[in-house]
């Protein structure tokens, strides 16, 4: 059991990563906590694993302070956190409306600020921690329609560092994980978009956006949730400020040269 004797908070586990994480995490010995706003998903996962459900929003400072407190209140304490609720609202910089922008920013960037402000003097008190952010490969690398959620993402991976340099002299650790196409609800979302301007199922789609990463395929949540399980255990001791891309090789590929890869012609399955 790799987190035995663990308290964890998953924030945003009701569904898709977060789901699969506090699966995860409690598979492997952990105590966990899992916050969401819609109480259905959140019962559901609670139900079926033994975590504590706390519903709440990640933007709101009260929700948030209190999923920390329930966690030490219930287990004693708390050594990982996992800020991955997040929300993906399009738009190019243009484009975004003002309120799709704030959204999108309250929830990815200062919901994992509010969680680590929350969750560090807890950890403190233990001597130890690790602080785990789902970022995205949007905060390396550019795509389209996606101004307000490149940002966000990105902003994680500086909170992370800071983090990292912050607290890392009083044994608190913090990376970030950087996940390509994960089969997950949100990525449905947006495969449904893309199925319908092709054609095409939803599985196709999944096919076509993933033609030229170099594993061919999405990942599915556990994959990205056993990437979180390793910066949460202490088999990630001396990791810290890192940023683990879980991509599938996504963005290691040189599109200048995928012309050459003999792959599907862009537009066709
Ligand atoms: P998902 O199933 O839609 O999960 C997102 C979760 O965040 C939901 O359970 C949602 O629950 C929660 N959430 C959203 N806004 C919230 C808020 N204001 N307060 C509390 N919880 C909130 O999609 P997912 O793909 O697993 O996403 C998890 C993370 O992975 C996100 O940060 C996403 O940006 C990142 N990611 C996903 C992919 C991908 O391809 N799927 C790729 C890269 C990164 P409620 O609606 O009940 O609140």
């Amino acid at each position: 059991m790799r987190l035995a004797g663990k308290v964890a908070l998953v924030t945003g586990g009701g569904t898709g990563i977060g789901a699969a994480v506090v699966r995860t995490f409690t598979r492997q010995g952990a105590s966990v906590v899992v916050t969401g706003r819609r109480r259905d998903t959140l019962a559901e996962i609670a139900r079926e694993t033994g975590a504590v459900a706390v519903a709440g929003d990640t933007s709101d400072r009260d929700d948030v302070e209190r999923a920390v407190a329930e966690a030490v209140r219930t287990f004693g304490g708390l050594d990982v956190v996992v800020g991955n609720a997040g929300v993906g609202f399009g738009g190019s910089a243009v484009d975004a409306t003002d309120s799709d922008w704030n959204r999108t920013i309250e929830v990815n960037l200062t919901g994992s600020f509010l969680l680590a402000r929350a969750a560090v003097p807890a950890m403190l008190e233990r001597g130890a921690g690790s602080i785990v952010l789902v970022s995205s490969v949007a905060a390396l690398v550019g795509a389209t329609d996606s101004a307000a959620y490149l940002a966000s993402k990105t902003g994680m991976l500086g909170l992370v560092r800071s983090l990292a340099v912050d607290y890392g002299p009083s044994g608190i650790r913090a990376n970030a994980v950087c996940p390509g196409w994960v089969r997950t609800p949100m990525a449905d979302v947006e495969m449904d978009d893309l199925a319908n301007r092709h054609g095409v199922s939803r599985d196709e789609a999944y096919t076509l956006a993933t033609s030229d990463v170099p594993l061919r395929r999405p990942a599915e949540p556990e994959e990205i949730a056993t990437c979180c399980l390793f910066l949460a255990s202490d088999e990630s001791s001396i990791v810290t400020g890192a940023t683990l891309v879980a991509d599938g090789g996504a963005t290691v590929a040189d599109v200048g040269t995928l012309a050459w890869s003999g792959g599907p012609i862009r537009g066709t399955i």
